[in-house]
Protein backbone atom coordinates (compact mmCIF):
# COMPACT_ATOMS: atom_id res chain seq x y z
CA UNK A 1 0.00 0.00 0.00
CA UNK A 2 1.21 3.46 -1.40
CA UNK A 3 1.54 5.87 2.23
CA UNK A 4 0.59 4.51 5.83
CA UNK A 5 -3.12 5.80 6.70
CA UNK A 6 -3.96 7.56 10.33
CA UNK A 7 -7.12 7.57 11.86
CA UNK A 8 -7.30 9.52 15.38
CA UNK A 9 -10.13 8.19 17.93
CA UNK A 10 -11.09 11.00 20.25
CA UNK A 11 -13.97 10.81 22.96
CA UNK A 12 -16.57 13.53 23.49
CA UNK A 13 -19.58 14.26 26.21
CA UNK A 14 -17.67 11.84 28.96
CA UNK A 15 -15.02 10.03 29.42
CA UNK A 16 -15.04 5.67 29.55
CA UNK A 17 -17.26 5.40 26.73
CA UNK A 18 -14.79 2.98 25.35
CA UNK A 19 -12.43 4.26 22.55
CA UNK A 20 -10.12 1.47 23.49
CA UNK A 21 -13.02 -1.02 22.87
CA UNK A 22 -13.94 1.40 19.72
CA UNK A 23 -10.47 1.08 18.28
CA UNK A 24 -9.32 -2.14 18.80
CA UNK A 25 -12.91 -3.60 17.62
CA UNK A 26 -11.92 -1.37 13.93
CA UNK A 27 -8.43 -2.16 13.99
CA UNK A 28 -9.61 -6.37 14.02
CA UNK A 29 -11.73 -5.70 11.10
CA UNK A 30 -8.81 -4.26 9.21
CA UNK A 31 -6.61 -6.56 9.63
CA UNK A 32 -8.89 -9.12 9.03
CA UNK A 33 -9.95 -7.58 5.85
CA UNK A 34 -6.22 -8.11 4.98
CA UNK A 35 -4.43 -4.61 6.38
CA UNK A 36 -1.57 -4.55 8.51
CA UNK A 37 -2.68 -1.94 11.25
CA UNK A 38 -1.12 -0.96 15.23
CA UNK A 39 -3.12 0.80 17.90
CA UNK A 40 -1.19 3.60 19.55
CA UNK A 41 -2.44 5.20 22.61
CA UNK A 42 -1.68 9.02 23.84
CA UNK A 43 -2.38 9.52 27.72
CA UNK A 44 -2.59 13.25 28.57
CA UNK A 45 -1.32 12.63 32.34
CA UNK A 46 2.11 14.23 32.88
CA UNK A 47 3.33 10.36 34.58
CA UNK A 48 5.85 9.59 32.01
CA UNK A 49 4.08 5.94 32.25
CA UNK A 50 1.43 4.21 34.53
CA UNK A 51 3.65 2.06 36.18
CA UNK A 52 4.03 4.11 39.02
CA UNK A 53 0.50 4.51 39.26
CA UNK A 54 -2.16 3.38 42.43
CA UNK A 55 -3.76 0.63 40.26
CA UNK A 56 -6.56 2.72 41.96
CA UNK A 57 -5.97 5.61 39.88
CA UNK A 58 -5.73 3.94 36.57
CA UNK A 59 -6.31 0.01 36.56
CA UNK A 60 -3.71 -2.28 35.72
CA UNK A 61 -0.48 -1.80 34.04
CA UNK A 62 0.43 -3.88 31.38
CA UNK A 63 3.62 -4.79 30.22
CA UNK A 64 4.71 -5.33 26.79
CA UNK A 65 7.08 -7.79 25.26
CA UNK A 66 9.60 -4.98 25.29
CA UNK A 67 9.00 -4.61 29.19
CA UNK A 68 6.92 -1.19 28.57
CA UNK A 69 5.18 -0.20 31.16
CA UNK A 70 1.47 1.13 29.61
CA UNK A 71 -2.05 1.70 29.53
CA UNK A 72 -4.42 -1.38 29.72
CA UNK A 73 -6.13 -0.05 26.58
CA UNK A 74 -2.94 -1.91 24.85
CA UNK A 75 -4.07 -5.06 26.53
CA UNK A 76 -7.04 -4.84 24.77
CA UNK A 77 -5.75 -4.35 21.25
CA UNK A 78 -3.15 -7.54 22.08
CA UNK A 79 -6.09 -9.56 22.67
CA UNK A 80 -7.88 -8.31 19.74
CA UNK A 81 -5.60 -8.48 17.25
CA UNK A 82 -3.31 -11.30 18.47
CA UNK A 83 0.13 -9.00 17.77
CA UNK A 84 2.54 -8.01 20.05
CA UNK A 85 2.41 -4.14 20.89
CA UNK A 86 5.45 -2.20 22.53
CA UNK A 87 6.83 1.42 23.85
CA UNK A 88 6.11 3.09 20.94
CA UNK A 89 2.37 2.46 20.93
CA UNK A 90 1.71 4.31 24.24
CA UNK A 91 2.71 7.56 24.62
CA UNK A 92 2.15 10.22 27.79
CA UNK A 93 2.58 13.96 27.92
CA UNK A 94 5.11 13.40 30.83
CA UNK A 95 7.22 11.37 28.05
CA UNK A 96 6.97 14.14 25.44
CA UNK A 97 7.78 16.89 28.02
CA UNK A 98 10.91 14.63 29.17
CA UNK A 99 12.09 13.96 25.55
CA UNK A 100 12.04 17.77 24.12
CA UNK A 101 13.34 19.05 27.66
CA UNK A 102 16.38 16.68 27.09
CA UNK A 103 16.54 18.00 23.90
CA UNK A 104 17.00 21.54 24.77
CA UNK A 105 19.39 20.62 27.35
CA UNK A 106 21.38 18.92 25.02
CA UNK A 107 21.06 21.82 22.78
CA UNK A 108 18.97 20.69 19.76
CA UNK A 109 17.26 24.00 19.69
CA UNK A 110 19.95 25.66 18.72
CA UNK A 111 18.93 28.58 20.66
CA UNK A 112 15.19 28.70 20.24
CA UNK A 113 13.06 29.33 22.54
CA UNK A 114 10.92 25.99 22.88
CA UNK A 115 7.04 25.87 22.87
CA UNK A 116 4.14 24.08 22.79
CA UNK A 117 3.88 25.00 19.34
CA UNK A 118 5.56 23.46 17.45
CA UNK A 119 8.12 21.52 19.48
CA UNK A 120 5.47 19.85 21.81
CA UNK A 121 3.50 18.73 18.79
CA UNK A 122 5.93 18.10 16.78
CA UNK A 123 7.28 15.40 19.24
CA UNK A 124 3.62 14.31 19.19
CA UNK A 125 3.22 14.20 15.44
CA UNK A 126 6.40 12.52 15.49
CA UNK A 127 5.23 9.52 17.88
CA UNK A 128 2.25 8.71 15.89
CA UNK A 129 4.36 9.00 12.22
CA UNK A 130 6.95 7.08 13.62
CA UNK A 131 5.29 3.98 14.27
CA UNK A 132 3.35 4.02 10.90
CA UNK A 133 6.91 4.56 9.40
CA UNK A 134 9.07 1.68 11.44
CA UNK A 135 6.54 -0.60 11.58
CA UNK A 136 5.63 -0.54 8.27
CA UNK A 137 1.95 -0.87 8.67
CA UNK A 138 -1.11 0.26 6.32
CA UNK A 139 -2.84 1.90 9.08
CA UNK A 140 -2.33 3.44 11.97
CA UNK A 141 -5.33 3.76 14.42
CA UNK A 142 -4.11 6.61 17.53
CA UNK A 143 -6.56 6.64 20.34
CA UNK A 144 -6.05 10.11 22.55
CA UNK A 145 -7.38 9.52 25.94
CA UNK A 146 -9.55 11.75 28.11
CA UNK A 147 -12.17 13.70 26.51
CA UNK A 148 -12.37 16.81 23.84
CA UNK A 149 -12.33 19.70 26.13
CA UNK A 150 -10.33 18.60 28.67
CA UNK A 151 -6.94 21.54 29.24
CA UNK A 152 -4.55 18.61 29.32
CA UNK A 153 -5.77 17.21 25.51
CA UNK A 154 -5.34 20.67 23.69
CA UNK A 155 -1.64 19.90 22.45
CA UNK A 156 -2.77 16.48 20.77
CA UNK A 157 -5.73 17.88 19.21
CA UNK A 158 -3.65 20.60 17.82
CA UNK A 159 -0.89 17.60 16.47
CA UNK A 160 -4.26 16.03 15.00
CA UNK A 161 -4.95 19.18 13.41
CA UNK A 162 -1.58 19.81 11.73
CA UNK A 163 -1.68 16.16 10.67
CA UNK A 164 -5.06 16.18 8.90
CA UNK A 165 -3.76 19.30 7.12
CA UNK A 166 -0.48 17.91 6.34
CA UNK A 167 -1.48 14.34 5.22
CA UNK A 168 -5.08 15.27 3.67
CA UNK A 169 -6.90 12.05 3.20
CA UNK A 170 -4.45 9.97 4.79
CA UNK A 171 -5.42 11.34 7.92
CA UNK A 172 -9.04 10.74 9.22
CA UNK A 173 -10.56 11.65 12.65
CA UNK A 174 -13.46 9.38 14.38
CA UNK A 175 -15.54 11.25 17.36
CA UNK A 176 -17.12 8.93 19.90
CA UNK A 177 -20.23 10.36 22.15
CA UNK A 178 -22.60 9.17 23.85
CA UNK A 179 -26.13 9.97 23.25
CA UNK A 180 -27.98 10.38 26.24
CA UNK A 181 -31.62 9.17 27.00
CA UNK A 182 -34.30 10.60 28.60
CA UNK A 183 -36.89 8.83 30.35
CA UNK A 184 -39.26 11.47 30.65
CA UNK A 185 -39.58 12.18 26.97
CA UNK A 186 -38.59 9.03 25.99
CA UNK A 187 -35.70 10.39 23.08
CA UNK A 188 -32.14 10.12 22.62
CA UNK A 189 -30.62 13.72 22.84
CA UNK A 190 -28.14 15.11 20.74
CA UNK A 191 -27.08 18.09 22.27
CA UNK A 192 -23.93 17.17 24.17
CA UNK A 193 -22.63 15.56 20.78
CA UNK A 194 -23.04 18.58 19.03
CA UNK A 195 -21.37 20.80 21.76
CA UNK A 196 -18.44 18.29 22.12
CA UNK A 197 -18.19 18.50 17.72
CA UNK A 198 -18.22 22.28 18.29
CA UNK A 199 -15.58 22.63 20.94
CA UNK A 200 -13.54 20.36 18.78
CA UNK A 201 -14.42 22.96 15.66
CA UNK A 202 -13.03 25.57 17.93
CA UNK A 203 -9.86 23.51 17.78
CA UNK A 204 -10.08 23.48 14.07
CA UNK A 205 -10.72 19.57 13.52
CA UNK A 206 -13.84 18.32 11.93
CA UNK A 207 -14.14 14.77 13.03
CA UNK A 208 -15.41 12.74 9.64
CA UNK A 209 -16.62 9.99 11.61
CA UNK A 210 -19.23 9.80 14.48
CA UNK A 211 -19.82 6.90 16.95
CA UNK A 212 -22.73 7.24 19.34
CA UNK A 213 -22.62 4.73 22.29
CA UNK A 214 -26.54 4.93 23.07
CA UNK A 215 -28.65 2.30 24.80
CA UNK A 216 -31.32 2.68 22.71
CA UNK A 217 -31.57 2.28 18.91
CA UNK A 218 -30.34 5.86 16.97
CA UNK A 219 -32.53 5.60 14.02
CA UNK A 220 -32.35 7.40 10.53
CA UNK A 221 -33.97 11.05 11.82
CA UNK A 222 -31.50 11.14 14.75
CA UNK A 223 -28.46 10.32 12.52
CA UNK A 224 -29.81 12.76 10.04
CA UNK A 225 -29.83 15.54 12.81
CA UNK A 226 -26.58 14.87 14.23
CA UNK A 227 -24.81 14.85 10.54
CA UNK A 228 -26.71 18.11 9.67
CA UNK A 229 -25.04 19.96 13.35
CA UNK A 230 -22.04 18.71 12.87
CA UNK A 231 -21.03 18.43 9.18
CA UNK A 232 -20.47 14.79 9.38
CA UNK A 233 -21.83 12.31 6.61
CA UNK A 234 -24.80 10.62 7.59
CA UNK A 235 -23.74 6.99 6.72
CA UNK A 236 -20.51 8.17 8.93
CA UNK A 237 -23.03 8.28 12.03
CA UNK A 238 -22.57 4.88 13.25
CA UNK A 239 -24.80 4.02 16.13
CA UNK A 240 -22.55 2.01 19.13
CA UNK A 241 -25.40 0.24 21.21
CA UNK A 242 -23.89 -1.46 24.45
CA UNK A 243 -23.08 -5.22 24.25
CA UNK A 244 -23.26 -7.83 26.16
CA UNK A 245 -19.45 -8.68 25.83
CA UNK A 246 -16.61 -6.18 24.33
CA UNK A 247 -15.88 -8.94 21.95
CA UNK A 248 -19.00 -8.92 20.22
CA UNK A 249 -18.22 -5.34 19.36
CA UNK A 250 -16.18 -5.97 16.22
CA UNK A 251 -19.41 -7.89 14.93
CA UNK A 252 -21.49 -4.60 15.88
CA UNK A 253 -19.20 -2.71 13.91
CA UNK A 254 -19.14 -4.71 11.30
CA UNK A 255 -22.84 -4.23 11.31
CA UNK A 256 -22.69 -0.59 10.98
CA UNK A 257 -20.24 -0.64 8.37
CA UNK A 258 -17.44 1.42 10.68
CA UNK A 259 -15.08 -0.63 8.55
CA UNK A 260 -16.34 0.64 5.32
CA UNK A 261 -17.23 4.01 6.19
CA UNK A 262 -13.12 3.82 6.69
CA UNK A 263 -12.16 1.96 3.86
CA UNK A 264 -14.14 4.56 1.59
CA UNK A 265 -12.29 7.91 2.74
CA UNK A 266 -9.16 6.35 2.08
CA UNK A 267 -10.07 5.08 -0.97
CA UNK A 268 -9.31 1.61 -0.04
CA UNK A 269 -10.96 -1.16 -1.42
CA UNK A 270 -13.54 -2.67 0.27
CA UNK A 271 -14.79 -5.66 -1.81
CA UNK A 272 -12.84 -8.61 0.41
CA UNK A 273 -14.70 -9.34 2.90
CA UNK A 274 -13.46 -9.53 6.82
CA UNK A 275 -12.59 -12.87 7.93
CA UNK A 276 -13.73 -13.63 10.79
CA UNK A 277 -14.54 -17.54 11.04
CA UNK A 278 -12.15 -17.81 13.92
CA UNK A 279 -13.76 -14.92 15.99
CA UNK A 280 -16.92 -16.05 15.46
CA UNK A 281 -16.23 -19.38 16.47
CA UNK A 282 -14.70 -17.45 20.39
CA UNK A 283 -18.33 -15.92 20.24
CA UNK A 284 -20.40 -18.95 20.14
CA UNK A 285 -18.10 -21.10 22.80
CA UNK A 286 -18.13 -18.49 24.91
CA UNK A 287 -22.15 -17.34 24.57
CA UNK A 288 -22.81 -20.92 25.31
CA UNK A 289 -21.05 -22.14 27.43
CA UNK A 290 -21.91 -26.13 28.98
CA UNK A 291 -20.64 -25.29 32.71
CA UNK A 292 -19.89 -23.00 35.15
CA UNK A 293 -17.02 -23.24 37.13
CA UNK A 294 -16.64 -20.56 39.91
CA UNK A 295 -12.84 -19.37 40.47
CA UNK A 296 -11.59 -16.63 43.88
CA UNK A 297 -9.29 -13.70 42.64
CA UNK A 298 -7.66 -12.90 46.20
CA UNK A 299 -6.50 -9.42 45.64
CA UNK A 300 -5.95 -5.98 47.56
CA UNK A 301 -7.63 -3.82 44.73
CA UNK A 302 -10.87 -5.65 44.22
CA UNK A 303 -12.62 -3.03 44.79
CA UNK A 304 -11.12 -1.90 41.26
CA UNK A 305 -12.10 -4.89 39.00
CA UNK A 306 -9.75 -2.97 36.01
CA UNK A 307 -7.17 -3.63 38.20
CA UNK A 308 -7.41 -7.07 37.21
CA UNK A 309 -8.52 -6.57 33.71
CA UNK A 310 -5.79 -9.29 31.65
CA UNK A 311 -6.46 -11.98 34.53
CA UNK A 312 -10.13 -11.20 33.92
CA UNK A 313 -10.54 -11.70 30.37
CA UNK A 314 -7.80 -14.31 29.92
CA UNK A 315 -9.98 -16.39 32.05
CA UNK A 316 -13.13 -15.53 29.58
CA UNK A 317 -10.39 -16.98 27.18
CA UNK A 318 -9.77 -19.72 28.68
CA UNK A 319 -13.55 -20.39 29.98
CA UNK A 320 -14.39 -20.14 26.11
CA UNK A 321 -11.73 -22.90 25.48
CA UNK A 322 -13.01 -25.19 27.81
CA UNK A 323 -16.09 -24.37 27.07
CA UNK A 324 -17.50 -23.38 30.27
CA UNK A 325 -18.11 -20.06 32.07
CA UNK A 326 -15.96 -18.53 34.60
CA UNK A 327 -17.26 -16.81 37.37
CA UNK A 328 -14.92 -14.94 39.04
CA UNK A 329 -15.09 -14.23 43.09
CA UNK A 330 -13.36 -11.40 44.17
CA UNK A 331 -11.80 -11.36 47.81
CA UNK A 332 -10.23 -8.97 49.24
CA UNK A 333 -6.86 -10.13 50.22
CA UNK A 334 -6.93 -7.94 53.35
CA UNK A 335 -9.71 -9.67 54.85
CA UNK A 336 -8.70 -12.97 54.81
CA UNK A 337 -6.84 -15.03 57.85
CA UNK A 338 -6.20 -18.82 58.42
CA UNK A 339 -9.05 -18.82 60.22
CA UNK A 340 -11.58 -17.37 58.06
CA UNK A 341 -10.02 -18.66 54.57
CA UNK A 342 -12.35 -21.33 54.52
CA UNK A 343 -15.37 -19.34 54.60
CA UNK A 344 -14.60 -16.87 52.28
CA UNK A 345 -12.79 -19.68 49.42
CA UNK A 346 -15.54 -22.26 50.34
CA UNK A 347 -16.95 -23.74 47.19
CA UNK A 348 -14.51 -22.60 45.22
CA UNK A 349 -13.30 -24.62 42.37
CA UNK A 350 -10.23 -22.63 41.65
CA UNK A 351 -8.44 -20.10 43.84
CA UNK A 352 -5.78 -17.61 41.87
CA UNK A 353 -3.84 -15.22 44.56
CA UNK A 354 -3.20 -12.04 41.70
CA UNK A 355 0.33 -9.81 41.63
CA UNK A 356 0.37 -7.12 44.53
CA UNK A 357 2.79 -5.33 46.04
CA UNK A 358 3.83 -4.72 49.69
CA UNK A 359 2.59 -5.86 52.54
CA UNK A 360 -1.35 -4.54 53.01
CA UNK A 361 -3.34 -8.11 52.50
CA UNK A 362 -0.05 -10.08 52.05
CA UNK A 363 -0.89 -12.20 54.94
CA UNK A 364 -4.32 -13.35 53.77
CA UNK A 365 -2.96 -14.16 50.47
CA UNK A 366 -0.37 -16.64 52.44
CA UNK A 367 -3.74 -18.14 54.36
CA UNK A 368 -5.25 -18.75 50.86
CA UNK A 369 -2.46 -20.67 49.94
CA UNK A 370 -2.51 -22.92 52.65
CA UNK A 371 -6.44 -23.32 52.48
CA UNK A 372 -6.28 -24.24 48.62
CA UNK A 373 -2.80 -26.67 48.99
CA UNK A 374 -4.04 -28.48 52.22
CA UNK A 375 -7.60 -28.78 50.64
CA UNK A 376 -6.41 -29.61 47.11
CA UNK A 377 -8.37 -26.97 45.15
CA UNK A 378 -6.79 -26.29 42.50
CA UNK A 379 -4.41 -23.02 42.58
CA UNK A 380 -2.65 -20.55 40.29
CA UNK A 381 -0.41 -18.18 41.75
CA UNK A 382 0.57 -14.99 39.34
CA UNK A 383 4.21 -13.29 40.84
CA UNK A 384 2.84 -12.35 44.41
CA UNK A 385 0.79 -15.19 44.42
CA UNK A 386 3.89 -17.22 43.44
CA UNK A 387 6.05 -15.48 46.20
CA UNK A 388 2.98 -16.15 48.76
CA UNK A 389 2.98 -19.79 47.57
CA UNK A 390 6.84 -20.12 48.69
CA UNK A 391 6.48 -18.77 51.71
CA UNK A 392 3.26 -20.70 52.77
CA UNK A 393 5.27 -23.91 51.91
CA UNK A 394 8.52 -22.38 53.69
CA UNK A 395 6.85 -22.41 56.75
CA UNK A 396 3.84 -24.66 56.85
CA UNK A 397 5.44 -27.66 55.49
CA UNK A 398 9.39 -26.86 56.06
CA UNK A 399 8.68 -25.47 59.15
CA UNK A 400 10.65 -21.88 58.92
CA UNK A 401 7.53 -20.27 60.61
CA UNK A 402 9.92 -17.06 60.08
CA UNK A 403 9.62 -17.26 56.33
CA UNK A 404 8.70 -14.42 54.01
CA UNK A 405 9.46 -12.10 51.28
CA UNK A 406 12.35 -8.96 52.39
CA UNK A 407 9.48 -6.57 50.74
CA UNK A 408 7.52 -7.43 54.12
CA UNK A 409 9.85 -8.73 56.52
CA UNK A 410 13.40 -6.97 55.90
CA UNK A 411 14.66 -8.98 59.12
CA UNK A 412 13.44 -12.13 58.44
CA UNK A 413 15.25 -15.62 59.24
CA UNK A 414 14.27 -17.32 56.26
CA UNK A 415 14.03 -14.65 53.55
CA UNK A 416 12.85 -17.00 50.81
CA UNK A 417 11.79 -14.14 48.45
CA UNK A 418 14.58 -11.57 48.30
CA UNK A 419 16.25 -8.71 46.40
CA UNK A 420 18.56 -9.37 43.92
CA UNK A 421 21.91 -7.99 44.26
CA UNK A 422 21.14 -5.88 40.89
CA UNK A 423 18.22 -4.06 42.52
CA UNK A 424 20.10 -2.93 45.76
CA UNK A 425 21.12 0.48 44.86
CA UNK A 426 18.14 0.87 43.02
CA UNK A 427 16.52 4.07 44.52
CA UNK A 428 14.02 5.62 41.67
CA UNK A 429 10.36 3.73 41.24
CA UNK A 430 9.50 4.42 37.65
CA UNK A 431 10.67 1.21 35.14
CA UNK A 432 13.42 0.04 37.32
CA UNK A 433 11.58 -3.45 38.14
CA UNK A 434 12.34 -6.82 36.01
CA UNK A 435 10.59 -5.78 33.48
CA UNK A 436 9.30 -7.40 29.81
CA UNK A 437 9.25 -10.75 28.08
CA UNK A 438 12.74 -13.84 29.27
CA UNK A 439 12.98 -16.73 28.66
CA UNK A 440 12.11 -19.49 30.90
CA UNK A 441 13.42 -23.55 30.87
CA UNK A 442 10.32 -25.55 31.41
CA UNK A 443 11.04 -29.53 33.41
CA UNK A 444 9.40 -32.44 31.38
CA UNK A 445 8.07 -33.95 33.91
CA UNK A 446 5.63 -31.31 34.98
CA UNK A 447 2.20 -29.32 35.14
CA UNK A 448 3.34 -26.26 33.28
CA UNK A 449 5.19 -28.42 30.17
CA UNK A 450 1.88 -30.56 30.32
CA UNK A 451 0.01 -26.87 29.69
CA UNK A 452 2.13 -25.28 27.18
CA UNK A 453 3.88 -28.69 25.13
CA UNK A 454 6.90 -27.42 24.97
CA UNK A 455 10.17 -26.72 27.40
CA UNK A 456 11.19 -23.11 26.09
CA UNK A 457 9.10 -20.38 26.66
CA UNK A 458 9.50 -16.92 26.95
CA UNK A 459 6.92 -14.54 29.64
CA UNK A 460 6.92 -11.07 30.57
CA UNK A 461 7.88 -10.36 33.91
CA UNK A 462 6.89 -7.07 36.18
CA UNK A 463 8.61 -7.47 39.71
CA UNK A 464 11.39 -6.71 41.76
CA UNK A 465 11.60 -9.68 44.89
CA UNK A 466 12.79 -12.90 43.42
CA UNK A 467 12.91 -16.56 44.57
CA UNK A 468 15.68 -16.87 46.44
CA UNK A 469 18.26 -19.58 45.33
CA UNK A 470 19.96 -19.78 48.71
CA UNK A 471 16.93 -22.28 50.33
CA UNK A 472 16.38 -23.85 47.19
CA UNK A 473 18.03 -27.21 47.76
CA UNK A 474 15.73 -27.41 51.00
CA UNK A 475 12.78 -26.22 49.41
CA UNK A 476 13.26 -28.87 46.21
CA UNK A 477 13.80 -31.29 48.82
CA UNK A 478 10.89 -31.12 51.18
CA UNK A 479 8.83 -30.85 48.08
CA UNK A 480 8.43 -27.93 46.17
CA UNK A 481 9.52 -28.51 42.92
CA UNK A 482 10.99 -25.75 40.83
CA UNK A 483 9.89 -26.49 37.19
CA UNK A 484 10.48 -23.13 35.35
CA UNK A 485 14.11 -21.83 35.46
CA UNK A 486 15.38 -18.68 33.37
CA UNK A 487 18.09 -20.37 31.79
CA UNK A 488 20.50 -17.12 31.62
CA UNK A 489 19.94 -16.00 35.08
CA UNK A 490 18.99 -19.74 36.89
CA UNK A 491 16.37 -18.02 38.86
CA UNK A 492 12.93 -19.76 39.65
CA UNK A 493 10.31 -18.99 37.27
CA UNK A 494 7.59 -21.51 37.84
CA UNK A 495 7.40 -23.51 41.45
CA UNK A 496 5.29 -26.51 41.67
CA UNK A 497 3.81 -28.92 44.26
CA UNK A 498 2.83 -33.11 43.74
CA UNK A 499 -0.03 -34.68 44.54
CA UNK A 500 -2.20 -31.90 44.00
CA UNK A 501 -4.55 -31.66 40.77
CA UNK A 502 -3.26 -28.37 39.96
CA UNK A 503 -0.94 -26.18 42.07
CA UNK A 504 1.29 -24.07 39.77
CA UNK A 505 3.20 -20.32 40.86
CA UNK A 506 4.63 -18.40 38.14
CA UNK A 507 7.07 -15.36 38.72
CA UNK A 508 5.57 -14.10 35.60
CA UNK A 509 2.61 -12.35 34.43
CA UNK A 510 0.49 -14.86 31.91
CA UNK A 511 -1.94 -13.20 31.44
CA UNK A 512 -0.64 -10.47 29.24
CA UNK A 513 0.08 -12.94 26.92
CA UNK A 514 -3.98 -14.22 26.81
CA UNK A 515 -6.04 -13.24 23.30
CA UNK A 516 -8.55 -14.09 21.67
CA UNK A 517 -6.96 -16.39 19.34
CA UNK A 518 -4.47 -17.65 21.67
CA UNK A 519 -6.03 -18.36 25.09
CA UNK A 520 -2.88 -18.15 27.75
CA UNK A 521 -2.45 -22.77 28.32
CA UNK A 522 -1.54 -21.95 31.97
CA UNK A 523 -5.03 -20.21 31.91
CA UNK A 524 -6.51 -23.04 29.68
CA UNK A 525 -5.34 -25.87 32.15
CA UNK A 526 -6.14 -24.16 34.83
CA UNK A 527 -9.56 -23.77 34.18
CA UNK A 528 -9.90 -27.30 32.90
CA UNK A 529 -8.32 -28.65 36.43
CA UNK A 530 -11.30 -25.93 38.06
CA UNK A 531 -13.85 -27.44 35.69
CA UNK A 532 -12.68 -31.27 36.56
CA UNK A 533 -12.34 -30.09 40.45
CA UNK A 534 -16.36 -29.32 40.50
CA UNK A 535 -16.84 -31.88 38.16
CA UNK A 536 -15.94 -34.58 41.06
CA UNK A 537 -17.48 -32.50 43.73
N1 LIG B 1 5.73 -7.37 45.03
C1 LIG B 1 6.36 -8.44 44.35
C2 LIG B 1 7.69 -8.03 43.73
O1 LIG B 1 7.93 -6.88 43.49
C3 LIG B 1 5.45 -9.04 43.30
C4 LIG B 1 5.12 -8.11 42.17
C5 LIG B 1 3.95 -8.55 41.36
O2 LIG B 1 3.11 -9.32 41.84
N2 LIG B 1 3.81 -8.03 40.17
O3 LIG B 1 8.51 -8.85 43.45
Amino acid sequence: MASTKYIFVTGGVTSSLGKGIISASLAKLLQARGYRVTIQKLDPYINVDPGTLNPYEHGECYVTEDGAETDLDLGHYERFLNTPTSQGNNVTTGRIYQSVIDKERRGDYLGKTVQVIPHITDEIKNRVKILGETGNFDIVITEIGGTVGDIEALPYIESVRQLKWELERNCMVIHLTLLPYLNVTGELKTKPTQHSVKTMLESGVQPDVLVCRSEHPVDDDIKRKLALFTNVRQRNVIESRDASTIYEVPLMMYNEKLDEVVLDHFGLATKTQPNLDKWREFLTRLKFPKRTVEIGLIGKYVELKDSYKSISEAFIHAGAANEVQVKVRWIHSEHLTPKNAAKSCQGLDGILVAPGFGERGFEGKVATVQYARENKIPYFGICYGMQAAVIEYARNVVGWTDANTTEVDPKSSKPVIALMDEQHHITDMGGTMRLGAQKCELSKDSQAFAAYGETAITERHRHRYEYNNDYKEELVAAGLKATGINPESGLVEVIEIEDHPFFVGVQYHPEYKSTVLNPHPLFVSFVKAADLHRQNK
